[in-house]
């Protein structure tokens, strides 16, 4: 659970929204909050990972600094939500390790590049690493199938266990049931608040981001994230049938479909990324919580590294640099699959329990925004 003294500070500021009550259109933390009077720890992890950081709040409020009341809804809720997932994804010495560090998270990409490189260099030698690439199968010359999908299926099986078991240690932290979770229609609502971004609209006309002025640029490119993520998960799973059912090896022609599905996929998470980027150095710092954006910054540039690299090497496969870069891009993979876990991706877990949390109560209580 987040510190005592960070629970008090935002229950005293939810404590005085919930007597005002302006901001309850904006998003679903209000109209939860108004089902409570008073909110303890489990409320309190709860709210905070269903704020969606909109900051509609923060400029519709005239308690913000310098007012007495010192009320800051999106800093707080946002310190919440990263203790949260400092105590919550396990195991929890690597949680809190990584919380917001920009330079372990550095450190574990020079390193799983390093450590693929002298693999690959070490196993198959020099000549296959940095020598012209052969025409056919040449990606596994330098790194043998069943060495680069092996590693990759235990990273996944990693990260998808640290973060299902973070998510239910938050769920029965939140008096979350196992029953609860076969409710069909509250699910079937939450994952539909969740793929819509329904809480980024800032209430109907965009999220208040990077300044006061609404905008639907990060919702936009949000999505176009998730579709960049989607497409180049179809390209890997279409590329692994490819391999194993009609024993075609890779590298694929351009127009074949795993590089048509990884290409379009690269090119939106470059695309969103750098567009995300852009708005987060314009964005206005003070409802910010500068701990968080370390954790947004290191997961925005592993994203742009690991489909840069790939962009590259699917650009320069037929020349000498080939071995060389698909380390480096393995290497990047690697790493990025180590720190997903205890990178900002677990806003994904969190957020959405929290919005089946909230479709759930709204439901019983038969009201919703
Ligand atoms: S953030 Fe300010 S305006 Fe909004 S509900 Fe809270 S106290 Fe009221
Ligand atoms: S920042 Fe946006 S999502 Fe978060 S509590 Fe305020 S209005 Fe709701």
């Amino acid at each position: 659970m987040p510190s005592p003294e960070l629970i008090q500070e935002a229950e005293r500021q939810l404590t005085i929204c919930n007597a005002c009550r302006y901001c309850e259109g904006y998003c679903a933390v209000f109209p939860a909050m108004e089902l409570r009077r008073r909110f303890d720890e489990r409320d309190i992890v709860y709210l905070a990972n269903l704020c969606f950081e909109c900051r509609a709040c923060y400029y519709a409020c005239p308690f913000t600094p310098p007012h007495d009341y010192q009320l800051n809804i999106p800093q707080v809720l946002a310190e919440v939500r990263l203790q949260t997932y400092a105590e919550y994804t396990p195991p929890r010495v690597l949680s809190r390790l990584f919380r917001g560090n920009g330079r372990l998270v550095a450190f574990a990409v020079a390193a799983c590049v390093l450590l693929v490189l002298l693999a690959a260099v070490a196993v198959q030698g020099s000549d296959a690493v940095f020598g012209e690439p052969a025409a056919e199968g040449s990606f596994y010359q330098v790194v043998p199938y069943l060495a680069m999908t092996l590693p990759a299926l235990a990273l996944s099986g990693y990260w998808i266990w640290a973060l299902l078991a973070g998510g239910l240690r938050f769920w029965r932290s939140t008096r979350g049931s196992l029953g609860d979770l076969v409710d069909g229609p509250s699910l079937s609502k939450a994952t539909k608040d969740a793929f819509g971004l329904e809480y980024l609209k800032g209430g109907g006309e965009g999220c208040t981001y990077p300044d006061e002025r609404p905008s639907a640029s990060r919702r936009w490119l949000h999505q176009a994230l998730v579709a960049g993520i989607l497409l180049d998960f179809a390209s890997t799973t279409v590329a692994a049938v490819y391999h194993n059912f009609l024993g075609e090896d890779a590298p694929y022609p351009y127009l074949s479909l795993p590089v048509v599905l990884g290409t379009a996929g690269g090119a939106l998470i470059v695309g969103a990324v750098l567009g995300l980027a852009w708005l987060k150095l314009r964005a206005d710092p003070l409802p910010a919580y500068r701990r968080m954006l370390g954790l947004d910054w290191a997961f925005l540039w592993l994203l742009l590294l690991t489909a840069a690299t790939g962009l590259v090497l699917l650009a320069l496969r037929d020349t000498s640099a080939m071995g060389a870069l698909l380390t480096v891009h393995l290497g990047i993979v690697a790493a990025l699959y180590l720190a997903l876990p205890y990178s900002k991706f677990a806003h994904v877990v969190y957020r959405y329990a929290a919005l089946v949390r909230y479709r759930i109560e709204t439901a019983r209580q038969g009201r919703a925004v």
